[in-house]
């Protein structure tokens, strides 16, 4: 594989979206393990307690495995917490368990309860892993949690699926970015939208895809994830599509995706 290139600084990625399943986790793990495939160092935190990233790259998450929930609490650091991924030496993951369900009501009672996740990703313990690139993978919510994940990142990447309620609740998601940069993280930029599940043989998907690109602009990635069983089967295998089936059109554009992401690096 060529090489992409290295960020000069480490990217940090929030991937969120308070709607489920427009594929978050699934270009959060897709995305990292594209860009480990390059040769780069990536970590995935799961920050959903459905553990869905922990399943897609085969990371123990049984309740008790350190987990982001005890780094949450200051218990462990994110370097002790983090599990090599089976499909990649550069590909890690810090697992979420249940455990991390109690957590959006916890984390209300806590000092620094908005950036509790930015000062264990600052601290000396991720050094020791060094990423190129670090993904969190949001719960479909907008609480402590995904708050967490905006004041700790420096982008926001939006997925947006490609059906017709596709830009209902965006407006909230904007709005709140938009608090976090004025309250918490001025640095915060949605940096990248991706168009998901993509079925071309739709009219709708087309109208979404414009829509989307109009109202975002050069934000939008070129490449749009199309609808493919090969991205929903995957994960059951404990598998990102690019290890399931490395050929496959869904694999071939979450590819390219981080190739773009690696290409026009954090400012045009
Ligand atoms: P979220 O994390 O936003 O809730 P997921 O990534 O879990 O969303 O995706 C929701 C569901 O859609 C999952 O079952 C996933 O496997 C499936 N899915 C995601 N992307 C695709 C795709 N491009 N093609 C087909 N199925 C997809
Ligand atoms: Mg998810």
């Amino acid at each position: 594989n060529e090489q992409l290139p290295r960020p000069t600084q480490r990217r940090v990625l929030t991937v969120a979206n308070q709607k489920g399943g427009v594929g978050k986790t699934t270009s959060a793990v897709n995305l990292a393990a594209g860009l480990a495939l390059h040769g780069l160092k990536v970590l995935v935190i799961d920050l959903d307690p459905q553990g869905n990233a922990s399943t897609a790259l085969n990371v123990e998450h049984r309740s008790g495995t350190p987990s982001i929930y005890e780094v949450l609490l200051g218990e462990v650091s994110v370097a002790e917490a983090a599990q090599v991924s089976d499909q990649s030496p550069n590909l890690f993951c810090v697992p979420a368990t249940i455990d991390l369900a109690g957590a959006e009501i916890e984390l209300v009672t806590m000092v620094a309860r908005e950036s509790r996740l930015k000062e264990a990703l600052t601290s000396e313990a991720l050094d020791q892993l060094n990423p190129d690139y670090v993904f969190i993978d949001c719960p479909p919510s907008l609480g402590l949690l995904t708050v967490n994940a905006m004041v700790a990142a420096q982008e926001v990447l939006i997925p947006i699926q490609c059906e017709y309620y596709a830009l209902e609740g965006l407006s909230q998601l904007l709005r709140n970015i938009e608090l976090v940069q004025s309250h918490l993280n001025p640095h915060l930029d949605i940096s990248t939208i991706l168009l998901t599940m993509y079925d071309g043989r739709t009219k709708l998907a087309d109208q979404v895809t414009n829509e989307v690109r109009n109202h975002f602009g050069e934000t939008v990635l070129n490449t749009v994830i199309p609808r493919s069983v090969k991205v929903s089967e995957a994960p059951g295998f404990g598998q990102s599509v690019l290890a399931y089936d490395p050929g496959s059109r869904g694999a071939m554009s979450y590819l390219d995706a981080a190739k773009e992401i690696a290409e026009r690096g954090t400012k045009r």
